[in-house]
Parts: structure tokens; C-alpha cells; sequence
């Protein structure tokens, strides 16, 4: 399957970095891939730009990337020309004028919004401009009140891109004196181009696609995965084990996390290659230890949200399951019981966000479901299957 470990090309001679593929099509936006209308706004924001742009999307939206481009249009001459200096750098992370902020701990801390607060102000290093990249901005918590002097009025050299999963009620304020530009999922056929593109075969871009919730990242990882479809099969199943009791209940919600625990194997691996990158430039470089505690907070940040969507995903297919049945349902109780059904599926998908026991929820969600015993294989078949009560 398509993606190596960031190799400069392709094996169609595409190019993979986000500065690789600038430079081949003269476009610092050429990786920001699935989202026109976002590329549309900032490309026209790049001649006159206000103080503060923030990007609101969960992470693998596309939004990094889309900030990455657009500091590097931003601090190019030529407003993002793909080539130069300041575009390569810029892409790859590494322009002294281009900075990014991610929170260390869980929420931003009193410390981390002075250090914001201070390079702000301070003048670009090489051209008249600056761009403070504020990532997991959601996590403001309790500073925000600190920052919104600096970002509503920074120094006119100064743009901050403000990055968030969501706008929480302690960012509200912020969000209101900046540009706000949403990162809506990107649309599954997009998904599919984008990885078939990336040399993925098409069956299984398809199916990476549908399982990645509009996010190109999480797409990316699972043509990674060999296990997904395992996954899919075991919650699409989980009906026909359940029986009303709590043994029950219990052994599929335990199994079903395990797959979960299982499936971040391909996401640590890219990690530990990653790690072993910064170790490996650290060591031709001699720069040892800055960013390495950022480094490592922004790995546990990305394997929890990855158990978040993983979650997300199998909820999905188990609803999905439930959905195939309507069609075929007599109009009386079975029929309610299986909305009944998809209603507490989705209950318990919002409450996800809320960070809970996620065994507690899964026995209590699987306990109350109904079972759908049948003989059939096909999981997404519409069917036949009888509908029992618990
Ligand atoms: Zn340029």
C-alpha cells in the first residue's frame, strides 16, 4: 500500500512532503488538499492580512497543514510562490519567523501565554513579518483573558493562525476578534482521490475513507492498518452477541476496546519513527532538548484523539447496523426498539467528548441494545434478521 515512512517521492514520482510538492507545483497551498474554499479564503487573505485567523477543525482536519501554507504565503515575497527560502522553510516547520505554540500540558498554562505574549511582540528576525502559530488552542482554559489584549492587538507585523478542535466557552471571546474559518470534514469521495493520488489502490482508499470520519489524516493511517477491517467486522457483529444480560455486555465492550487499544500499534509505530528523526537531528544538529517535552505531550495528544475517533468509528458501524434493519422492520416495537437503539448509540457518541470511563459507557450502551441474532454473515446487510428485546 502507498505510503512509506515520508520518502521525498511517491512511487508514481509524487511528491510526499508538503515542501516537496510546493516546490514541484510552485504552490505553498499544495498540500492543503480536499478544501478548497478554506485555500480560496486564506490565499485571499495573503495580500492584506488581519491580526488573527482561527482555524476551528479536529486534528487531521487539515488545519496544521493549512496554516503551515499559509505562513509560508504570508512570509514569501511572492505570496507563497512554493520555492523559495522562506516557503521551504516555512513548510517544513523551520522559519525563524514562522512559530508555533502547542500546550505541554493538558491546558495551556499562565507560563506558556506570557512566552506567546512576549514573541509576539518581538520584531521578525528576517522580513517585516511574523507568524505565531497558536496549536490546540481549545485548551486555553483559564489564560485566555491574558492573551486577548496581545492577540486582538498585536504589532502590525505580527499574524497569529490559532488552531482548535473546537471553540469551548473560554475561547468565545478570542474566536470574536478573529477571522473564523471552519474546517469541515472533507467529503468521502474527496478522501478517496486524495489517497488514490497518494498511490493507495482504490478498494482500499474506499474503505480507509469511509472509516476516517472527513479527516485526511486519520485516512492516511488506516491504509496503514491492516486491522480495520477486522475492527469494522467485530462492531458491525456485536449485535448478534448481545443477549440483554450484563456477561454479555461485558465480554463484547471488553473485546471491542481491546481491538481499540490494538489499532493505535500503526499510529506509535509512526511515532517512534518520528522520535527517532528528531533523535537523529539532534544529534547531526546538537540541538538537544528544546521542543522534546512539546514533542512528546503533542504524541500522547494524537494517540488520545485517536482513541476518541476510534471509538467514534466503531459507534458508527454499530449504529449503521441498526439503521440496515429499519427498512425491514414490522412497524410496532421492533421498529422502535432499533431507533431506540441508534438513538443511545448516538447518546453515547457525544458523550465521548466529555472524556468518560469508556468501559463504564460501552457496558451501559451494549447492555440496553438490542440483540440482532440471525444467521446472516454480510454485516451490512439489509435484512431479515429477527429483533429481540432484551
Ligand atoms: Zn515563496
Amino acid at each position: 500500500m502507498g505510503r512509506g515512512v515520508d520518502p521525498p517521492r511517491s512511487a508514481r514520482g509524487r511528491p510526499v512532503t508538503a515542501a516537496a510538492a510546493a516546490t514541484e507545483t510552485g504552490d505553498a497551498f499544495a498540500r492543503v488538499a480536499g478544501r478548497p474554499d478554506v485555500v480560496a479564503q486564506l490565499r485571499a487573505a495573503v495580500a492584506a492580512p488581519l491580526h488573527a485567523y482561527l482555524l476551528v477543525g479536529p486534528d487531521g482536519s487539515g488545519a496544521a497543514a493549512a496554516a503551515a501554507a499559509f505562513a509560508a504565503a504570508l512570509l514569501c515575497p511572492l505570496g507563497g510562490c512554493g520555492r523559495c527560502r522562506d516557503c521551504r522553510l516555512a513548510l517544513a516547520g523551520e522559519h525563524p519567523d514562522a512559530v508555533t505554540f502547542a500546550p505541554e500540558g493538558a491546558f495551556l498554562r499562565m507560563s506558556d501565554a506570557e512566552e506567546i505574549a512576549r514573541v509576539a511582540v518581538r520584531s521578525p528576525l528576517e522580513g517585516n513579518r511574523k507568524v505565531l502559530v497558536l496549536s490546540d488552542f481549545h485548551r486555553v482554559r483559564h489564560v485566555g483573558p491574558a492573551l486577548l489584549k496581545t492577540i486582538e492587538e498585536p504589532p502590525e507585523t505580527t499574524v497569529f493562525v490559532i488552531l482548535a478542535d473546537t471553540v469551548p466557552p473560554e475561547l468565545v471571546t478570542i474566536a470574536s476578534r478573529c477571522v473564523r474559518i471552519e474546517m469541515t470534514p472533507v467529503p468521502v469521495e474527496a478522501l478517496v482521490e486524495l489517497l488514490v493520488d497518494e498511490d493507495v489502490d482504490t478498494a482500499a482508499a474506499r474503505v480507509a475513507a469511509e472509516a476516517a470520519g472527513g479527516s485526511l489524516g486519520r485516512a492516511q493511517l488506516l491504509v496503514t492498518d491492516p486491522g480495520l477491517a477486522a475492527r469494522r467486522e467485530a462492531w458491525a457483529r456485536a449485535p448478534e452477541r448481545l443477549d440483554g444480560t450484563g456477561a454479555a455486555a461485558c465480554v463484547v465492550a471488553s473485546e471491542l476496546l481491546e481491538l481499540v487499544e490494538a489499532a493505535a500499534e500503526p499510529l506509535r509505530r509512526a511515532q517512534a519513527e518520528e522520535a527517532a528523526e528528531l533523535e537523529e537531528r539532534a544529534a547531526t544538529t546538537g540541538e538537544r532538548g528544546t521542543g522534546r517535552a512539546q514533542f512528546e505531550a503533542s504524541q500522547r495528544r494524537a494517540l488520545r484523539r485517536h482513541r476518541t475517533e476510534e471509538l467514534r468509528f466503531g459507534l458508527a458501524t454499530l449504529a449503521a447496523r441498526y439503521r440496515d434493519h429499519l427498512a425491514g422492520a414490522d412497524a410496532g416495537s421492533e421498529l422502535s426498539a432499533l431507533l431506540a437503539a441508534v438513538d443511545a448509540i448516538t447518546t453515547a457518541t457525544v458523550a465521548l467528548a466529555r472524556n468518560p470511563n469508556e468501559t463504564l459507557l460501552l457496558q451501559a450502551l451494549l447492555v440496553g441494545l438490542p440483540s440482532l441474532a440471525s444467521g446472516e454473515h454480510a454485516p451490512s446487510a439489509q435484512s431479515s434478521a429477527s429483533v429481540s428485546r432484551p
